[in-house]
């Protein structure tokens, strides 16, 4: 099975100016785009040869696991994202925000500070815990999928997401990030992991 980097939900250029397409040329043409190839490559002849990306981050290691755990992250990251936001979560996602935070801003807030203070390359991810959330960061290619837990939410912090942009200001990333997340989305992907 030949895994493909699915076409983002949105043209290059949509979500300028907090993302560019220069950025979306080099992180999704050619960062995200090389994952999928070298997992690929990596995959012929394996016993992951035909197994789900998912399954590749459960029970694969090294490169494998790497390569196949980078193909999802930043497919999930890239959908995550809309030029057209509608800027806070309601219903039950937001329910579930306030019960486990306190408040949407205080949600922010804790991942924000995930984000800023991860040392090096990462994610930071929302993930379901029963109808709970909680903020999980993980180095490298980590995910959470692979201790079982459900992501709703991520953030790529590795540099190459934002140094075209905003060279060493991560926290400028950060908080321009929040104004493209796909609230829309979100509340899907929580209602589906239910
Ligand atoms: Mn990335």
């Amino acid at each position: 099975m030949k895994h493909e980097l699915p076409a983002l939900p949105y043209a290059l250029d949509a979500l300028e100016p907090k993302m560019s397409k220069k950025t979306l040329e080099f992180h999704y043409g050619k960062h995200a785009q090389t994952y999928v190839n070298n997992l690929n490559n990596l995959i012929a002849g394996t016993k992951f040869e035909n197994a789900s990306l998912e399954d590749i981050i459960k029970g694969a290691d090294g490169p494998i696991f790497n390569n196949g755990s980078q193909a999802w992250n930043h497919t999930f990251f890239f959908d995550g994202l809309t030029p057209k936001q509608k800027p806070e979560p309601t219903g039950e996602l937001l329910e579930a925000i306030e019960m486990s935070f306190g408040s949407f801003g205080s949600m922010k807030e804790q991942f924000s500070k995930a984000a800023a203070s991860l040392f090096g390359s990462g994610w930071v991810w929302l993930v379901m815990d029963g109808k709970e959330l909680d903020i999980v960061p993980t180095s490298n290619a980590g995910n959470p999928i692979r201790d079982n837990r459900k992501p709703i939410l991520c953030l790529d912090v590795w540099e190459h997401a934002y140094y075209l942009d905003y060279q060493n200001r991560r926290p400028d990333f950060i908080t321009n990030f929040w104004e493209l997340v796909d609230w829309a989305k979100i509340e899907k992907r929580y209602k589906e992991s239910l």
